[in-house]
């Protein structure tokens, strides 16, 4: 974009920057959905009780499987500094490495006890990677819920691995961000079908087929909470393809063209390839928008996808979009999103929940998305909520997932319709 080009959508928004109490949940979370995709990763909590049922109740308890996930439970002589921690965690490291030959990853990960005592999980994890590597490659990063949101655990956990991809000359694509494995194989399919390749993800399902990553990769983002993560990679050299986020017809379409320049696809096999799902994605789309048309909708901030959301509901359901809440506007990530996101809405950062929660009060809105901690009293008080941090364990990205990702939004809108005895 030119200096002098018209200025669209909310780029000139000035945002309403808020800095009080918050209602979100920690890093930790992230442990949910990280596990699941990196088959032969461990992450280890150092923690406290708190943490571990925080972990057991989001993610429950395998009963077929070995976990993967575990918290070593600082106690009371540690937290007052009678014990070396240190000593402690190459212990019980050491245990679990000698149980669990199978795993080949092991991430150690802060919380709010080991910031509080300040121990250096980063000198841990060098000392304990001199100790066990090449068997088992140990990170560290802090899952911590102070001035943290839940979705900034997987950035952590990502920007923790960047420094320790191999290096390479070659050109490639790095597609960065935890999908669940059948939306990556989806996007995979769509990448090879341009031409587009070799491609390789972060994180990867395996310690073995980690990406490789030098000058010649670009890389392209699939969350919008990966921040720290795009930081790092700039520091290795790669360069990251701009684009807005792969959720809905449009989205995908824009994060497949921006590809697609970059790896020079010509667009008669753009267009090709690309037809067929975009139609399926309108269709699907269409079939929940009149539900959701014309009705208005409040973001109180959490996951960070709240922007490349209100542009999906707000440009292809007819949604109008009142407030846009977001943790943390990261400028640069979120100029595409901006743009596209029609002007109207007053577009928060942070929060001071109460007063958000007046501003909520007086709009009214058709539909609230906010956490689980705002959504029961919302309830209560005759509001239709989404929660957001559905938005990060289901399948939501591409155009397979589009017509699902507005069902989201439609469901609890027909629900209240039902309970009410009209139509949504
Ligand atoms: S990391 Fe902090 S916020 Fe998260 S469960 Fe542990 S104590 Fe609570």
């Amino acid at each position: 974009m030119s200096l002098d080009a018209p200025r669209v959508g909310c780029v000139d928004t000035p945002v309403l920057r808020e800095r009080g109490q918050r209602e979100v949940f920690c890093g930790l979370t992230g442990i949910v959905w990280l596990h699941r995709k990196m088959q032969d990763a461990f992450f280890l909590v150092v923690g406290s009780r708190t943490c571990a049922h925080l972990l057991q109740s989001a993610a429950g308890v395998m009963i077929f499987a070995e976990p993967r996930f575990g918290t070593a439970v600082l106690e009371e002589k540690d937290l007052a500094g009678l014990a070396d921690a240190n000593v402690e965690l190459d212990t019980v490291v050491a245990r679990l490495i000698a149980r669990r030959p199978d795993i080949r990853q092991l991430f150690i990960v802060g919380s709010c006890p080991s910031e509080v005592i300040k121990l250096d999980l980063s000198r841990a994890a060098e000392r304990l990677n001199t100790a066990h590597a090449p068997h088992v490659r140990i990170y560290s990063y802090s899952g911590s819920g102070i001035e943290t949101t839940f979705t900034q655990g997987e950035d952590a956990c990502l920007a923790a691995m960047v420094p320790a991809l191999p290096a390479t000359q070659d050109a490639g694509l790095l597609v960065v961000g935890a999908l669940p494995d059948v939306v990556e194989d989806q996007a995979l399919a769509l990448l090879h079908a341009l031409g587009v390749g070799p491609v390789h993800f972060l994180p990867s399902r395996r310690a073995a087929e980690a990406a490789t990553v030098g000058p010649n990769t670009h890389y392209v983002l699939t969350q919008p909470f990966l921040g720290d993560t795009a930081a790092a990679l700039d520091r290795r050299g790669a360069r990251r393809v701009v684009a807005p986020f792969p959720f809905g017809e449009e989205g995908t379409t824009l994060w497949l063209s921006a590809v697609a320049r970059a790896f020079g696809v010509p667009e008669a096999r753009f267009d090709a390839v690309t037809a067929a799902p975009r139609a399926r994605a309108r269709k699907a789309v269409a079939a929940h928008a009149e539900t959701l048309m014309g009705k208005s909708l409040f973001f109180f901030p959490d996951s960070q996808l709240e922007l490349p959301l209100a542009r999906f509901l707000a440009r292809e359901c007819g949604m109008r979009p009142l407030e846009v809440g977001t943790p943390f506007l990261h400028r640069a990530l979120m100029e595409p999103e901006l743009a596209l996101l029609p002007e109207g809405p007053v577009i928060s950062e942070g929060q001071d929940v109460d007063r958000q929660l007046d501003r909520h009060a007086v709009q009214s809105p058709d539909l609230t998305v906010c956490g689980l901690g705002l959504a029961n009293p919302l309830e209560a008080a005759g509001h239709a909520t989404k929660w957001a941090i559905e938005l990060v364990f289901t399948p939501v990205h591409f155009y397979e997932q589009a017509g699902d990702l507005a069902n989201l939004f439609a469901r609890p809108l027909r629900r209240r319709a039902l309970l009410a005895g009209g139509a949504a």
